[in-house]
């Protein structure tokens, strides 16, 4: 689709180009075809000086006029032939350029649509085998209640995947305002916290909280703030071992308000690192054994960088992670 788009942009740019220069080309010689019309000579000899010098200038401007010219001629062929391969291979570059950003763009949303439509197609595939399963004969009602109890958990696991997936869109088109309320970070953040103390105590994970010295005020969505904050609790308990330890820490960078959320869990490996926040993306050891979506991260970054702010994660296999999000004061 792109290969064909990039022909035909350079084959309509490379005619406009091409009929431009040669309509220059000829407005040129006719201009200069109509200058020759012109004795020369004869007007240079009006002028005092030339006539007092006694050299008749009316032999010799016509030879040199039409040398001229046939030089004119010749660069312009050479240049016009010359421009029938420049201006096809400089659009054909120039296309590709113009239309890379587009295709990049184009190729992260198809990924996007296959791995949606893969991950709403895989509970709906397990709720129809279990219900045409169970109503293959008449059952117990034993048996049908657990069908209906793991289709309600297959069809939470649906609400939660539409409802990240409308909150991406939503904010891929940026038409939903972002709220701007005052908020105090160390009050939020020790909430937020408070609220995770029975998924802490069933894994046995440790929480240490740092605040900064002075009380740090920025200015926030905080639904869409919890929400960040929230993702990366959930995700330190989730991929942190029992007995483990989590920290996070509240500090100022400058003009910058920082949360750190580390953990001492499972890490990621380097090569991940970067690919963590695309949407649907998942380290390959955590696939399956947890059943996240690979949306939470995405998410975090979208609302860091609807605020002007930033999250980045430092990590090592084996002995844990660190993810850092950076947030501008007003
Ligand atoms: P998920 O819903 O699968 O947790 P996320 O976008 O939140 O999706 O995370 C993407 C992936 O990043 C996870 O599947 C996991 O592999 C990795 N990850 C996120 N947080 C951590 C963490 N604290 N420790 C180790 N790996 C993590």
């Amino acid at each position: 689709m792109f290969r064909k788009a990039r022909i035909r942009l350079t084959a309509q740019y490379s005619a406009v180009f091409l009929i431009c220069f040669w309509a220059f080309s000829l407005g040129i010689k006719l201009w200069m075809d109509k200058f020759l019309e012109v004795d020369v000579g004869e007007a240079l000899m009006k002028i005092p000086f030339i006539k007092l010098s006694g050299i008749d200038l009316g032999d010799v401007v016509p030879d040199i006029n039409e040398a001229a010219l046939d030089q004119l001629q010749f660069i312009m062929v050479i240049l016009n032939l010359a421009l029938l391969v420049i201006i096809p291979v400089l659009c054909w570059y120039l296309t590709g350029k113009v239309l890379e950003p587009v295709r990049q763009a184009h190729d992260a949303q198809r990924q996007f649509v296959s791995d949606a439509a893969h991950e709403l197609r895989t509970p709906l595939t397990i709720i129809q085998g279990e219900i045409e399963v169970a109503l293959k004969k008449a059952r117990q009602p034993d048996e049908y209640r657990a069908v209906l109890a793991s289709s309600r958990q297959e069809l939470r696991h649906l609400a939660a995947l539409s409802e990240r997936l409308l909150f991406l869109a939503r904010q891929d088109d940026g038409q939903e305002p972002l709220r701007r309320e005052a908020i105090d970070l160390t009050d939020m953040v020790s909430s937020i916290l408070a609220s995770y103390r029975g998924p802490l105590a069933e894994k046995a994970i440790s929480l240490r909280f740092v605040p900064a010295e002075d009380s740090i005020s920025i200015a926030g969505d905080p639904m869409m703030l919890s929400r960040l904050i929230s993702n990366l609790m959930d995700n330190a308990i989730k991929f942190t071992p029992r007995d483990g330890c989590i920290t996070v820490t509240l500090s100022l960078a400058g003009k910058e308000a920082v949360i750190d959320v580390s953990d001492t869990g499972i890490g990621i490996a380097p090569e991940m690192q970067d690919k963590i926040f695309d949407r649907f993306a998942r380290a390959d050891d955590s696939r399956g054994e947890t059943k996240g979506f690979g949306l939470g991260l995405s998410i975090c970054r979208t609302i860091a960088t609807r605020h002007g702010g930033a999250i980045s994660v430092f990590s090592t296999p084996g002995k844990g992670s660190t993810f850092s999000l950076r947030l501008p004061l007003p």
